[in-house]
């Protein structure tokens, strides 16, 4: 049995260790209606992708722990000075300069609402949120983004209030770990991981 890749950092490298591309046993395709006659093959095969996080990990590190994280523009020459991004932007699209990182979960909790939203019924690929998927945009007060998310609760209604629950049980380190509920959910209604 082989065992998936698994990555760490030491002395400033990638340390890898097990597999990354797996192959399993290719089975064939038969012709049903041609005496089962060999017309090709399937290939399983699966491979570990490393995804380096660079200057976003904080943002991901704090979802896990309950804390959302934006960015700031404090170059006092950029004409965006005072500018802050959520989604979390290491660099400011005016200036260029590293923005300054600042929690902004007080912030989504007293002021973010639905700016628009999409309500999904098919997904691609991978997907692994429950459908329909109630896709939502997220707007803040005092912030310059927009940011897209979904809906873990309720129905969602142009407008609305709503505040960031986290996934801080089982983290998957990824932006599944935010999520949004109405402002008025209470805590027992949250879905199994996730909390306020
Ligand atoms: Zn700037």
């Amino acid at each position: 049995m082989s065992q998936y890749g698994q990555v760490q950092v030491k002395n400033n490298r990638y340390k890898f260790r097990g597999d990354f591309h797996r192959l399993e046993q290719h089975m064939p395709i038969r012709d049903a209606d041609n005496g089962w006659k060999l017309v090709g093959v399937t290939k399983p095969r699966d491979m570990t992708y490393v995804h380096s996080y660079g200057g976003e990990a904080v943002f991901f590190e704090s979802l896990s722990q309950g804390k959302l994280l934006a960015t700031k523009c404090e170059n006092p020459d950029c004409e965006a000075n005072g500018s802050v991004f959520q989604p979390f932007r290491i660099y400011c699209p005016d200036c260029l300069s590293k923005c300054a990182v600042v929690d902004m979960t007080e912030r989504a909790e007293k002021t973010a609402q639905i700016h628009t939203y999409m309500v999904c019924t098919r997904s691609g690929a991978f997907n692994v949120l429950d459908k329909p998927i109630r896709f939502i945009n997220v707007e803040f007060e005092n912030v310059s983004t927009i940011l897209f998310s979904y809906l873990l609760v309720g129905e969602p209604v142009i407008g609305m209030r709503v505040r960031p629950v986290f996934k801080v049980f089982n983290p998957t380190y990824t932006i599944l770990d935010l999520s949004w509920v109405p402002a008025d959910t209470p805590a027992e209604s949250l879905p199994e991981g996730f909390a306020f």
